[in-house]
């Protein structure tokens, strides 16, 4: 099975390797604003032209948004734009580049109605405050070196790894691994190397391939297994919390950024936001590691893995619980399950939202019509049956796969006890997540969200 994977590890870079990185960061963003500025007057010049009456044919030649065009404007351009480009490698300006073939393009196919989500903006300037340092390299001598301690980049030559790259070198030596690319990016306060990788994976069994486990995802513990298991919530970020908001107050103490006035912040403040920052990265540390290990546990054990379709984008909008929720990453379990089990030869099961596997009796199927969040016990009115509410809730979610394997073949299923909801809207109890994610999808390491938290101002 061919993959594509991310594997990322954390960089100790000497004074000289981090200004010879940024100047391979600034390089991108000056290319990008460069190139995003050309295209804006490009545009008003044509807006304008339009308004005088030219024709269509007469007008200032549009200036092609690809990857390919806009490399060919800078090339041609760059003499004069950056008279110092060559001291950089030139994959520096591709990273921007790119980076701004892509926002147009998602601009545009949001604006002709082609992409789902939310409406995307035009692309907007980069400013070295505001945009996380990132540079890729996607051609030249991208290695790791045999001692696996040292990696090889373009330009930058002979970088330490903080840790040791053996999983990534292993495959690489035996051949299951190619390196597409590699990104430079700071990230929580430190530098990481992050390598694109193509790995052909070996089938898998799961250890018990007939075995069915429903997880139900909690907010009082991470998750409650229809074995009877508590998989307890780390809750790191609970723990944590403390210490962030002795940081974040002595940040609030200290003389920030103002975009009002224009001032600058002090350096103590930047200081203290960059505290701010690792201890940010290290509470997402702690919760992704725990993620990672109850997943890939369920994943090597179980044939079937059922999960419930959880409307967390909704849920979030619940502030009360938002926090909690989003402390378990509950999208993030669901994300990390289906590749796995599909990695594992296992698979996951999503049973429909409207499915009631809280007020369903795990016991004889009889559905109660309301059941409050703080009732944490489940007792039955039909059978005296009396389960801890999720643990009743798990083992809903299992017995949903059985029903599942049996009809599986004919299609539709209506779940034991589904509401009218469920039928009036003609959806399927059951529907099959398909754990291979495509290529580009799935990985090892989430895509970085914003690198460097800063102080709320
Ligand atoms: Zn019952």
């Amino acid at each position: 099975m061919r993959t594509i994977q991310a594997y990322r590890f954390a960089l100790d870079l000497t004074p000289g390797q981090e200004r010879a990185v940024n100047a391979h960061v600034g390089a991108a963003r000056v290319a990008h604003n460069w190139a995003l500025a050309r295209v804006k007057a490009v545009m008003d010049q044509r807006a304008a032209e339009r308004s005088y009456g030219v024709p269509d044919e007469l007008l200032t030649p549009s200036l092609p948004w690809s990857l390919a065009g806009l490399r060919k404007a800078w090339n041609a351009a760059k003499a004069e734009a950056a008279p110092w480009w060559g001291e950089v490698s030139k994959e520096a300006f591709n990273t921007g580049l790119d980076a701004l073939a892509r926002g147009l393009k998602n601009w545009a196919d949001s604006r002709k109605g082609g992409r789902a989500g939310r409406p995307v903006g035009f692309p907007r300037f980069k400013s070295r405050r505001r945009a996380t340092p990132s540079v890729r390299f996607t051609t030249g001598a991208v290695r790791v070196e045999p001692d696996r301690r040292h990696v090889v980049l373009p330009r930058l030559g002979r970088l330490k790894l903080h840790e040791s790259a053996r999983k990534l070198a292993r495959r690489v030596d035996n051949g299951t691994a190619g390196i597409m690319s590699a990104t430079v990016r700071r990230d929580g306060g430190r530098w990481h190397v992050s390598f694109t990788v193509e790995v052909q994976r070996a089938e898998r069994q799961p250890a018990r391939p007939g075995s069915v486990v429903g997880v139900d995802v909690g907010i009082k513990h991470l998750a409650v297994l229809s074995t009877g298991e508590l998989v307890d919530n780390p809750r790191h970020l609970v723990a944590a919390q403390a210490r962030l908001r002795a940081l974040g107050r002595a940040c609030s103490r200290k003389s920030g950024p103002d975009r009002r006035t224009g001032r600058r912040p002090s350096n103590r403040w930047q200081r203290a936001s960059n505290r701010l920052g690792r201890a940010h990265a290290r509470v997402a540390n702690l919760r992704r590691d725990g993620l990672h290990k109850l997943t890939t546990r369920l994943a090597h054990e179980h044939g079937s893995i059922v999960v419930e379709d959880l409307n967390v984008a909704g849920m979030l909008r619940n502030r009360r619980l938002a926090r909690h929720i989003a402390d378990a990453g509950f999208a993030e379990i669901r994300r990390q399950l289906a590749y796995k089990t599909g990695w594992n030869g296992g698979r996951l099961l999503v049973a429909d939202r409207w499915y009631p596997s809280s007020k369903t009796c795990s016991g004889c199927g009889a559905v109660k019509a309301k059941l409050a969040l703080r009732e944490r016990e489940y007792e039955c009115e039909a059978c005296g049956l009396v389960i801890d509410r999720d643990r009743n809730a798990a083992r809903n979610l299992a017995a949903l796969a059985a029903e599942f394997n049996n009809t599986a073949e004919s299609g539709s299923v209506t779940a034991r006890g589904a509401d009218q909801k469920t039928r009036a809207r003609g959806q399927v109890a059951v529907k099959r997540e398909p754990g291979t994610a495509s290529a580009g999808k799935t990985g090892t390491v989430p895509t970085a969200r914003r690198g460097n938290r800063s102080c709320a101002h």
